[in-house]
């Protein structure tokens, strides 16, 4: 039906095709140079010419560069058809990363764009063995392959107007190619197959974090705008165990100096050039027990800055480790603050740690899924007709 066409139809492909997606490879990422190496039982071509060894294209003035090989030289893009093993690819500050299948690779000025078509379980399959790469339940990795498999439908046009379906990075989800793929993943992908969590009949926006510390956040808390009913605040099992208490890292303390959240909340508009900390404190709390507010004086004035931008400043300023979460509770010194929280990520969704949890519990991973998306029903996409 329509939500399988839906990855179908954004591509210029032939009716027979396999449901694939493009994915944007190292996006955002400056690729002045890439190598393409064969896997040992790859067979590459490129603009059809078989591909023996290693190959470096660099870019120029909007065209493809190539010394190894005059045939690449010169053109605006090359096509690269990678079976068996694949191809590598890699370049200076850039992963190595193996693929198989199409792949383009365009000049923009003198960078190189990647674009490659990926079979969508495939995708998800990499996407799953990252994201859970910390879990080890069966369960857990079901309930993860069909949030993934349906936050992937949620961004599938995102960057439609780069000329690919998804990228690479946790904008859309991370993706790092055919390799280093968990075999529990793959099962996970497979025995889900086409499986989606719908809400009222339509795809949900199925957030996910690593773990809650116990209650999940309403979306409303951290993105105000959006309201989705099944996105609200879930108590994540008993109060004094919950079921991520045995994620990694679940208690945590940070004490973050003055200097340095002036520094964040300064690059987040929050402060003006030269204003002083004096004092931060908590302003009410949610549902979910996490501050609403921080008000932060400084230079004279209390700034208000709520919790979830507090939370995402911090985060891209001075590192995502030195704040793991926003459930906390909060004690403002002489010239620092010290943080005494629970969980990690935006806490919003699916707590991937408490699905681990509820794994262990004996709980299915439809149970696991209705649990933090209450309302929805999991379904299945139908498959596209022939
Ligand atoms: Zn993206
Ligand atoms: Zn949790």
């Amino acid at each position: 039906m329509l939500k399988t066409l839906l990855f179908i139809t954004l591509l210029p492909l032939s009716a027979s095709a396999q449901e694939r997606v493009s994915v944007g490879v190292y996006h955002g990422r400056p690729v002045s140079r890439l190598t393409l190496s064969p896997h040992a039982s790859g067979q590459v071509t490129a603009e059809r010419a078989l591909l023996k060894g290693k190959v470096t294209l660099t870019a120029a003035g909007g065209l493809v560069r190539c010394k190894d090989r005059k045939a690449l030289d010169g053109r605006r893009s090359v096509s690269l058809s990678a079976y068996g093993g694949g191809v590598w690819l890699s370049g200076p500050g850039l992963p190595r990363r193996l693929h198989k299948g199409d792949i383009t690779i365009s000049a923009r000025g003198d960078r190189l764009k990647v674009a490659a078509m990926v079979p969508v379980e495939i995708y998800l399959q990499s996407v799953v063995s990252y994201e859970a790469r910390d879990l080890s339940r069966p369960e857990a990795f079901k309930a993860q392959a069909v949030a993934a498999r349906t936050y992937a439908l949620s961004k599938v046009q995102s960057h439609s107007r780069e000329g690919f379906n998804l990228c690479d990075t946790p904008h859309c989800q991370f993706y790092a190619g055919f390799a280093d793929i968990n075999p529990v993943a793959a099962r996970a992908v497979m025995q889900t197959d086409g499986e989606i969590i719908n809400y009222k009949g339509k795809p949900a926006s199925a957030f996910y974090h690593s773990a809650c510390g116990g209650f999940t956040d309403g979306i409303s808390a951290v993105w105000p705008y959006e309201d989705k009913p099944y996105l609200r605040s879930v108590q994540d099992g008993p109060a004094a165990r919950p079921y991520c208490s045995p994620a990694t890292g679940f208690s945590w303390k940070k004490k973050i100096a003055f200097a340095d959240l002036e520094r964040a909340l300064r690059r987040g508009g929050w402060l003006r050039n030269g204003e002083k900390i004096s004092s931060v404190s908590v302003r009410g709390h949610g549902r979910s027990g996490r501050p609403l507010k921080l008000a932060v004086n400084a230079g004279g004035r209390a700034v208000e800055i709520p919790t979830s931008d507090f939370y995402h400043a911090v985060g891209r300023t001075l590192g995502w480790t030195a704040m793991p979460g926003n459930l906390f509770e909060l004690y403002s010194g002489k010239d620092y603050i010290m943080l005494d929280g629970k969980g990690a990520g935006h806490g919003v969704g699916m707590c991937q740690w408490g699905a681990e949890g509820m794994a262990g519990k004996g709980f299915r991973y439809w149970e696991i899924l209705e649990h933090y998306y209450p309302g929805t029903v999991i379904e299945k996409m139908e498959k596209k007709k022939k």
